[in-house]
């Protein structure tokens, strides 16, 4: 139930700002014609080569229009090439029950700064969704409710142990290797392993190793332990403001803010191209996609996620910093986001799961006519989001009050232009990649959340990303650079 099984639209240049908010907000509806005409038509011819750019930026997810946007502001003209029919990558906002919900990426916090800056740029509030009423929580049981301040005094305790010591190793999130010393003696942890560490009941443990592994995607095995703590440091090193950064959404999608950013671009896209090789032949780096077209510019912003960098071909290949990343992978591996709309419940509620339950979280999102719209992420044991039966039978073990009347499902691990869900470092991935996996490589910079500094797996890692990027691209193209606000 990808929807990179949906028919295709092509892109091309001048895309007005009304149009690229159609792309990323209501590509589901557009594509669906199936006739593509007007702006949307491309003009390319296969194999014909192109030339003229100043920089191709290779992906239009966050950090992609950021560096898109960026390196017009420097002065640059870059081309900007999208695999899917639609902009946003990890982000979409798609419309379900007549509401617009988010596919992937949903939640923002004023303790992420460029976000914040870009909402306030744009003019975008923030909205919140229903507050519940009443946690369910695993007990030994099975499911059962609690008051909302329980989930939070017992669960935002366990929090705080399990991320002890983080303010001394993290002392400024923003710059994770500040101690270096200091985080190479728990870098090597899984999250599984600092469980391990905490000797917890097994109780105690249920509530919050659905969060580990979840954020896993998976496992708890899976996930570093400095990864999550980094979070929490960047949150505010305290549970109300960790529960807080998971509160608020874009007001209008994060499908909006993309199309504000591109618009600002002003530069040709291509959607529905994949690329497939890039070459850097010193003085200038051509870029060739699936269907054989070639371009070429003085630089490339390879702004796709690291889980993807080995299905491209680099020429020369890649440095064995960013081999070893994509090889690894970044992004987590099992990541399902699901839009429930039921009837039967009669209050707002939020489901957490514990490691190996079908979901980590269900949450009340708004009302419908008809009941509630429910959000809900799955990870592992992987429900089958094909098939409406197994999730009617994984919503009944938790809200068996809820009866389903239609669902919408994203499978973030199955598609083929991201290969996972979120990114959340892997044990070492820190001190062994961090910074040099953001270096250039020859003419070729990289943008993605997947390595940022501060919020890397966040929208706000995205943005980080694409600044940096911007800023090494327009040195490589040779222009004088006025550096981009960042951290
Ligand atoms: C289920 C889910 C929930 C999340 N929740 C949150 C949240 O609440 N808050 C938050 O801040 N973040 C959240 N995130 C993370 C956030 O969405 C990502 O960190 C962010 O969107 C990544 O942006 P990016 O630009 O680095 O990569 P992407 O958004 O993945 O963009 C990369 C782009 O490259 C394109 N591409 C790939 N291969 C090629 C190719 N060969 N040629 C051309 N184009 C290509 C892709 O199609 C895509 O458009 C969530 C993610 C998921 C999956």
């Amino acid at each position: 139930m990808s929807e990179d099984n949906q028919p295709g639209i092509r892109g091309a240049g001048g895309l007005s700002r009304r149009r690229l908010f159609q792309l990323g907000g209501l590509t589901a509806a557009v594509a669906a014609t199936g006739t593509v005409t007007g702006p949307f038509a491309t003009t390319a011819r296969a194999a014909e080569p192109r030339a003229g750019y100043d920089a191709i930026v290779v992906g239009l997810g966050f950090a992609g229009a950021t560096a898109a946007r960026e390196l017009r502001a420097k002065g640059l003209n870059p081309l900007l090439l999208e695999a899917r029919g639609r902009i946003g990558g990890r982000t979409w906002t798609d419309t379900f029950v007549s509401q617009p919900v988010e596919m992937g990426g949903q939640f923002v916090d004023e303790s992420q700064p460029l976000i914040t800056a870009e909402l306030k740029r744009y003019g975008i509030p923030t909205a919140t969704g229903l507050v519940p009423a009443k946690a369910i929580m695993p007990t030994p049981n099975g499911p059962a409710p609690f008051s909302i301040a329980e989930l939070q005094s017992r669960q935002g305790a366990l929090l705080e142990r399990l991320f002890e010591g983080s303010r001394s190793f993290f002392p400024d999130p923003y710059n994770p290797l500040q101690e270096k010393t200091l985080v190479s003696q728990v870098d090597s942890l899984s999250l599984r392993d600092r469980l391990n560490q905490l000797g917890l009941s097994a109780a105690d443990e249920s509530w919050i190793n659905g969060i580990t592994a979840g954020q896993s995607g998976g496992s708890s095995s899976y996930g570093a332990y400095t990864a999550l703590a980094q979070w929490w440091s960047l949150a505010g090193w305290n549970s109300d403001a960790w529960y807080r950064a998971q509160s608020k959404r874009v007001a209008t999608g994060m499908s909006s803010v993309i199309a504000a950013m591109l618009a600002d671009a002003k530069a040709e896209v291509r959607l529905n191209t994949p690329v497939t090789t890039i070459t850097d032949r010193g003085d200038s780096v051509e870029v060739v996609t699936a269907s054989g077209q070639k371009f070429t510019a003085r630089t490339v912003v390879v702004a796709v996620p690291v889980n993807l960098w080995k299905t491209i071909r680099f020429n020369p290949g890649l440095p064995s910093v960013h081999a070893t990343a994509t090889q690894q992978g970044v992004g987590v591996p099992n990541s399902r986001k699901l839009w429930l709309h039921v009837s039967g419940m009669t209050e707002a509620k939020v489901v957490n799961g514990a490691e190996g339950d079908p979901f980590m979280t269900v949450l009340s999102h708004s009302e419908t006519s008809r009941g509630q719209l429910l959000m809900a992420l799955n990870s592992k044991p992987a429900v089958d989001v094909t098939n409406r039966a197994a999730v009617e039978a994984a919503l009944k073990t938790v809200l068996p009050e809820a009866r389903l009347i239609e669902y919408r499902a994203q499978d973030w691990g199955a598609a083929s232009y991201s290969l996972g869900g979120w990114a959340l470092r892997r044990p070492g991935q820190l001190s062994a990649q961090l910074p040099a996996i953001q270096q250039p490589h020859g003419r070729i910079t990289f943008a993605t959340s997947d390595i940022a500094s501060g919020w890397a797996g966040f929208v706000e890692g995205a943005i980080e990303a694409g600044f940096r990027a911007a800023d090494q691209a327009a040195s490589l193209a040779g222009r004088s650079i006025r550096l981009s606000p960042r951290r």
